[in-house]
C-alpha cells in the first residue's frame, strides 16, 4: 500500500458504477438500464447481454477471472458461488472469456444449504439469484484473485424470498409509493420517488491474532465463553495507548482504502467506549446499497485485520463485563429531488407536513414495537439489550426537549384549536414554533432517537445485517402514511384534517415518547405502566414476526407473505438453537480439555509447595492451604456444572427443531453455561497466570 492515499482517484475504482456505465455502454443500452432503474421496468435479454459483455470486459481489465452472484441468505452473512469467465476450450487449445446477459440476470446456486424455514420443502427445491441492478456490481480482490461480484436477490422457484434483500427492496417500493402519495396531498407535484436513506454505524473489537488463536471460544463462537475481568485502571496506562494507536491506525487506513475502492463512503472512525473497541461510519446511502455496503464493511474489517496480524470481532458481546458492540441504523426518507421528509423545515406549512410524518412514525413504532424489536434480535444481542450499556429491550422514541414540547403543546392545546375554524386554524398552526435541529441534547440511551433530520435505531446488533430493521421501518411507516393519506384524501378541509390527525396520533401514541434515561430501573417500571412491551430475549421476540397483526401489515404492502414470515420464524429458532449448541459444546470442550487439566496441575503444585514448605521449616502454610481448598471446591463446582451441561446439551440437540427446542436451549442450556462459567472465572483469579491455559481478558483487550 502506498503511503499517500488519493481518495478521489481511488474512490469507486473497483465499482461498475454509473460513470463507468456511461463511458462504456452504448447510449441506447445505458438509457434502457436507466429506465429499468427509475421506472422499475424489466430488462430485456438483448440489453442485458450488452451490459454483461461490457461488465465482463471491464472486470477483466481489473484482473477478474471469476464472477459471482453475491447475495444475503438468512444466515446473516453474504454468500457467493464463483464461476470463471472461461468457456469450453477451442480447437486451438485456447479459451474465450464470456459472460452472458442471462448469467448476469439470473443465477441458480444450490439452495439446499441455505436456511429456508421449510419454504423450499413446501414449494420447490431450487433457488434463484436475480440481479439487483440498483446496487452496483464491483470487483473484489483477495487471496483467491479478483472476482466480479453482482449484488443479487435470492428467491425460491415460485418467488418466495430466501434472503434479506428481496423484502427490503419490496419495502422500499411500498415506502416510496406512500411517501409520494403523502407529498402530493401537500401540493408537491415534482418528486417521483422516495427512498429510505440509511447510514449504519459499525462497532467492532480488534484483538491480536496470535492471542485470538489461543482462545478456542473466540475461534468457535466469536466471543469469550470464559474470562475474568481485569482489574480496573489498567486501561489508563498511557504508553499502551500510544502503541495501540499506531497499529490500529495503520489497520484503519488500510480498511478505508479498500472500502473507498469498493465505492463504500467510509467517513468517520473513532475509538469506542471499551478498550480495543472502535467504530466505522459511512455516509448514508439508499437503504439497499447501504445494507450491501454494511456487509462489505464487515467483510473488509475482518479481511484486512488478518494482514495486520489482528483479528476483528464483530460479535455483540465478545467480552462479558465489557461494553458490547452495536450498529446504529440511521434512517430517513429522501425523495429523488432531494427532499428529506424528516427535515423539520422552517415554515408552518413544512412543519405541518413534518409533524404529520413525525406522528405517523410515532404511531408506526408504537403499533409495531414488537416487530421492530424482533428485527434487532440475534443471539449475540441477547447479551446487550437491557444490560445497562446498550438500549433497553423496550422500544421508545426520543424526540428531545424542543420537539417533545411541540408535541406536548399539540396534545394539550389541541381542543382549543379545535374550536377554531377556517383561516383561524392557520394561525393555530403558525403558533407551532419553528424548531431547529436538536443539537444540544444527545441522549445515548434511547433505542430510537430523533437526531435532527433522521431517526437513529440503536438496538441493532453489530454482527447482524441491517436489512430486516430497515425492512420493518420502511413497512410500518408506509402503513402509517397509507392510513393517514386515506383519511386526508377524503377530507373536506385539508388543513383542519391534518391538524386533527397530528393531534390524534400524538395523543394516542404519546406513551412511546420517552426522553429520560433508558438505562434506569425506573424506566422499566414506567414502561410497564404505559403498557410498552419489554421483550427480553430473542426467543421471546421471534413470535412477533408472524402474529395476525404482522401478517396483515406485511401482506398488505407485499413485503412478506404469511408463508415467508412463518418460515422466518422457524429459521430464527433454528439459528438460536444452533448458536447456543455451538457455544455449549465449545464450553464443554474447553472446560474438559483445557481448564480442568490445567487447574488440576496447578493444585498439585500448590499441594507440593505446602508439603515442601512444611518439611523445610514448618512455617505457616495457611495461605497455600486456603487457596488449595478454595480451588478444589471450585473445581468440584466446575465439574458438577460441566456434567449438567453435557446432559442438557445432549438432550437439547436431540429435540426436534422449533420453538420448544429454542426455549429449552435458553432456559436450560444457557443457564447451565452461566453456572459453569462462574466457578471457572473465579479459579482464573486464583491460579498462577502462567498456568492458565489461554490469554486473559487483560491480554486480549489491553495489549493490541
Ligand atoms: P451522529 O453524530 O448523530 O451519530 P453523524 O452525523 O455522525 O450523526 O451520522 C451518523 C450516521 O448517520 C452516518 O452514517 C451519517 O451518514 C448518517 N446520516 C446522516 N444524515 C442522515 C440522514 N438524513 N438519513 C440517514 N442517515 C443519515
Ligand atoms: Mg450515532
Amino acid at each position: 500500500m502506498s503511503d499517500k492515499i488519493k481518495v478521489n482517484e481511488i474512490f469507486g475504482e473497483n465499482v461498475f458504477n454509473d460513470t463507468v456505465m456511461q463511458e462504456r455502454l452504448p447510449k441506447k443500452v445505458y438509457q434502457k438500464l436507466h429506465e429499468t432503474l427509475s421506472e422499475g421496468k424489466d430488462l430485456d435479454l438483448a440489453t442485458a447481454d450488452v451490459i454483461a459483455h461490457e461488465m465482463k470486459e471491464w472486470a477483466i481489465e481489473q484482473g477478474a477471472t471469476h464472477f459471482t452472484h453475491w447475495f444475503q441468505p438468512l444466515t446473516g452473512v453474504t454468500a457467493e458461488k464463483h464461476d470463471s469467465f472461461i468457456t469450453s476450450p477451442m480447437k486451438n487449445g485456447k479459451v474465450l472469456m464470456s459472460f452472458s446477459g442471462k448469467e448476469l440476470i439470473k443465477g441458480e446456486p444450490d439452495a439446499s444449504s441455505f436456511p429456508s424455514g421449510g419454504l423450499r420443502a413446501t414449494f420447490e427445491a431450487r433457488g434463484y439469484t436475480a440481479w439487483d441492478c440498483t446496487s452496483p456490481a464491483f470487483v473484489r480482490h483477495d487471496a483467491a484473485g479478483a472476482t466480479l461480484c453482482i449484488p443479487t436477490a435470492f428467491c425460491s422457484y415460485t418467488g418466495e424470498a430466501l434472503d434479506q434483500k428481496t423484502p427490503l427492496l419490496r419495502s422500499m417500493e411500498a415506502l416510496s409509493k406512500q411517501t409520494i402519495r403523502l407529498l402530493r396531498l401537500f401540493g408537491n407535484t415534482t418528486s417521483k420517488e422516495a427512498r429510505a436513506s440509511v447510514g449504519a454505524e459499525q462497532e467492532y473489537f480488534i484483538v491480536d491474532r496470535e492471542k485470538y488463536l489461543q482462545r478456542k471460544d473466540l475461534i468457535f463462537t466469536g466471543r469469550t465463553l470464559f474470562g475474568a475481568m481485569p482489574p480496573k485502571g489498567q486501561e489508563l496506562e498511557d504508553h499502551y495507548f500510544g502503541a495501540i494507536r499506531e497499529r490500529i491506525a495503520a489497520y484503519m487506513k488500510d480498511v478505508n482504502e479498500e472500502l473507498w475502492k469498493l465505492g463504500v463512503p467510509a467517513k468517520t472512525q473513532h475509538n469506542e467506549v471499551a478498550p480495543a473497541q472502535h467504530e466505522l461510519a459511512p455516509i448514508y446511502e439508499e437503504a439497499n446499497v447501504a445494507v450491501d455496503h454494511n456487509q462489505l464493511i464487515m467483510e473488509t474489517l475482518k479481511k484486512v485485520a488478518g494482514r495486520h496480524g489482528l483479528m476483528c470481532l464483530l460479535h455483540e458481546k465478545p467480552f462479558a463485563g465489557v461494553n458490547g458492540s452495536g450498529k446504529h441504523d440511521n434512517w430517513s426518507i429522501t425523495t429523488d429531488d432531494g427532499i428529506n421528509m424528516l427535515e423539520p423545515g422552517k415554515s408552518p406549512h413544512d412543519n405541518m407536513q413534518f409533524l404529520l410524518v413525525l406522528t405517523c412514525i410515532l404511531k408506526a413504532v408504537d403499533t409495531h414495537a414488537d416487530i421492530l424489536r424482533e428485527s434487532a434480535a440475534d443471539v449475540g444481542n441477547d447479551h446487550r439489550l437491557g444490560a445497562n450499556e446498550a438500549p433497553p429491550a423496550i422500544l421508545s422514541v426520543f424526540l428531545g426537549e424542543q420537539l417533545g414540547d411541540v408535541i406536548e403543546q399539540l396534545i394539550d392545546t389541541g381542543s382549543a384549536t379545535h374550536s377554531l375554524k377556517g383561516s383561524k386554524l392557520e394561525t393555530g398552526v403558525k403558533t407551532i414554533p419553528d424548531f431547529m435541529k436538536d443539537a444540544t441534547d444527545r441522549n445515548r440511551t434511547s433505542p430510537f432517537a430523533f437526531t435532527g433530520n433522521k431517526f437513529e435505531f440503536r438496538m441493532c446488533g453489530s454482527a447482524d445485517s441491517v436489512a430486516m430493521p430497515n425492512t420493518v421501518l420502511n413497512t410500518i411507516v408506509a402503513e402509517a402514511f397509507d392510513e393517514a393519506c386515506t383519511i386526508l384524501e377524503q377530507a373536506d378541509d385539508f388543513n383542519l384534517a391534518v391538524h386533527d390527525l397530528i393531534k390524534k396520533y400524538a395523543t394516542e401514541h404519546q406513551r412511546i415518547i420517552f426522553n429520560g434515561n433508558g438505562y434506569s430501573d425506573e424506566w422499566v417500571e414506567e414502561a410497564e405502566k404505559r403498557g410498552l412491551p419489554n421483550i427480553k430475549n430473542m426467543v421471546d421476540a421471534v413470535p412477533a414476526l408472524a402474529t395476525e397483526k404482522a401478517v396483515k401489515l406485511f401482506e398488505k404492502f407485499g413485503v412478506f407473505t404469511k408463508a415467508e414470515l412463518e418460515s422466518r420464524v422457524e429459521i430464527e429458532y433454528e439459528a438460536y438453537s444452533k448458536a447456543i449448541n455451538i457455544e455449549a459444546r465449545a464450553m464443554i470442550d474447553i472446560a474438559s480439555k483445557q481448564i480442568i487439566p490445567a487447574v488440576v496441575k496447578a493444585t498439585i503444585e500448590i499441594a507440593d509447595s505446602i508439603i515442601k514448605v512444611k518439611e523445610a521449616c514448618g512455617a505457616n502454610v495457611s495461605t497455600q492451604t486456603e487457596t488449595l481448598e478454595e480451588v478444589s471446591d471450585l473445581l468440584v463446582e466446575t465439574k458438577t456444572a460441566l456434567t449438567t451441561l453435557i446432559e442438557v446439551t445432549e438432550k437439547a440437540a436431540a429435540m426436534e427443531d422449533g420453538r420448544e427446542k429454542a426455549v429449552y436451549y435458553r432456559d436450560e442450556v444457557v443457564t447451565t453455561m452461566a453456572a459453569l462459567r462462574a466457578p471457572v472465572d473465579k479459579m482464573e483469579m486464583l491460579i498462577d497466570k502462567e498456568r492458565w491455559p489461554m490469554p486473559s481478558y487483560g491480554d486480549l483487550i489491553f495489549e493490541v
